[in-house]
């Protein structure tokens, strides 16, 4: 799923103006649903976050590597930065840097002299102040400080809320992150653990994410958690929960590892080199997926089955959302109708109803539900909006029905391989589609994707 967790704590930050030192900035958002967000001249190949964290007092402590490519001739350029983070020291390739400012979520760089298009860049920041989310129309996201511990949730745009990037989807890079905090907190972050250290109270752990990895989806979650090792085949999956919710986990989640057996059967190999669950003791609003993690709050955790369908949408986003990413937010469908299909499948696979059920379910509710959304351009203020999910998802009920089982499972299995982690869009689907229908889908894409009325339930043979 995705957007804020509700879980509202006394925030951390005063709400910090920045301090404006240049006297006009570079903001080129590449998104129009996002257009503060994103920067151009440069591509980032990978983040190398030290992050130091005081749980009790929230005050974070960073340093950034970034490696980069200019794709220009380059003399300044942006990094996005949330103002509560103030940036102390920058450095290029090596050179500190005496001109920078921050102004509205931007970091800006002028260089000493110009890098032509296609050199290294590697920048160095150090920076530290009280993180809080970023608040915006979507809710807030970003870092969160939770009743004992945080939680990171960042889509679309809170990335910016704890460490300086290029915040947007398309630009994937891999990532180290070592974090240290008090000693009697668990963390998880993406990607695999590689080192732990202990001294004086506090300890360090340090995360290698190789994949590429969408900002959006780079994660910290402390809390005093009890780790739990729930499967090794196919896939690893882990568990961070507090103590006192471990029988309730035992019941609410034993079926991941079926979940997952089903999932790698239609989507194929799951993308990434472990799967870990957080279950916040806080309560939160929805869960919200990062890469290689998926958090839940105790609410979801009350020893029935009833979130198993929020479990299946979560980990369905390791493929639709995590490995292939969005390059535009438009495309959100490609993410979130993929997810919520995956709960229909897996309603029939567990035996709590049928995927033709769901779907007639939800056509239902759309069908009485306002028709004023395009689903392939949802807009902004919409991006998120229920409908969204629902009628992606029929969309590829639809789909699944035109062109039938064989061609439609076998073009997941395509899709999945195919856009292995990189960056997606609708016209990718489409096209690839196109090769395993017997038909043309011209009209149907159209009809789905395009057109607001809602097309005839698809009802399968
Ligand atoms: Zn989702």
């Amino acid at each position: 799923m995705a957007r804020k967790p509700a879980k509202k704590t006394a925030g951390g930050n005063g709400g910090v103006g920045g301090p404006v030192t240049g006297t006009h900035s570079i903001v080129r958002g590449i998104d129009p649903y996002l257009p503060n967000n994103g920067n151009t001249g440069y591509r980032v190949s990978r983040y190398d976050l030290e992050i130091d964290y005081k749980v009790p007092s929230n005050r974070l402590t960073g340093r950034a590597t970034i490696t980069a490519t200019t794709t220009v001739p380059l003399t300044r350029f942006c990094l996005d930065l949330a103002d509560t983070m103030k940036p102390t020291k920058v450095s290029v390739n090596g050179r500190r840097v005496a001109r920078f400012a921050q102004r509205r979520g931007k970091l800006e760089i002028t260089l000493p002299g110009e890098l032509p298009a296609g050199a290294a860049m590697t920048v160095g920041i150090r920076y530290g102040g009280p993180p809080g989310p970023i608040r915006g129309q979507w809710g807030e996201v970003g870092w969160e400080e939770l009743t004992d511990g945080v939680l990171v949730a960042s889509q679309p745009n809170g990335a910016s809320s704890w460490f300086p990037c290029d915040d947007h989807p398309a630009s994937k890079a891999s990532y180290r992150l070592a974090i240290t905090t008090d000693s009697p907190y668990h963390v998880v972050s993406n990607g695999v653990l590689v080192a732990r250290s202990t001294s004086a109270g506090h300890t360090t752990w340090v995360f290698e994410q190789a994949a590429p990895m969408a900002t959006y989806l780079a994660t910290i979650q402390i809390g005093q958690y009890e780790y739990l090792k729930i499967a090794d085949k196919p896939t690893p999956i882990r568990a961070a929960i507090p103590a006192r919710l471990r029988g309730e986990f035992a019941r609410s989640f034993d079926r991941q590892e079926q979940i997952m057996r089903a999932f790698t059967h239609w989507f194929g190999p799951y993308p990434f080199p472990q799967y870990t669950v957080v279950v916040t003791d806080d309560t939160l609003e929805i869960p919200i997926e990062a890469q290689g993690v998926s958090t839940f709050g105790a609410n979801h955790c009350n020893g029935s089955h009833d979130s198993e369908r929020l479990i299946a949408h979560e980990l369905a986003h390791q493929w639709f959302g995590n490995s292939l990413t969005l390059t535009r937010w438009k495309d959100i469908w490609l993410h979130e109708g993929f997810a919520c299909y995956s709960e229909w499948l897996w309603a029939q696979e567990c035996g709590s109803g049928t995927t033709q059920g769901m779907a007639a379910r939800y056509y239902r509710r759309l069908a009485s539900s306002p028709q004023d959304i395009v689903l392939g351009d949802p807009g902004p203020a919409d991006m998120f909006d229920d409908r969204v999910y629902k009628r992606g998802a029929l969309t590829l009920h639809a789909l699944r029905v035109e062109i039938g089982d064989a061609n439609f499972f076998a073009l997941l299995q395509d899709w999945t391989a195919r856009y292995w982690h990189t960056s997606v869009s609708t016209e990718n689907l489409v096209s690839l589609a196109s090769a395993f229908s017997p038909h043309p889908l011209r009209d149907f894409w159209q009809r789905w994707l395009y057109e607001k009325p809602l097309p005839p339930l698809p009802v399968l043979p």
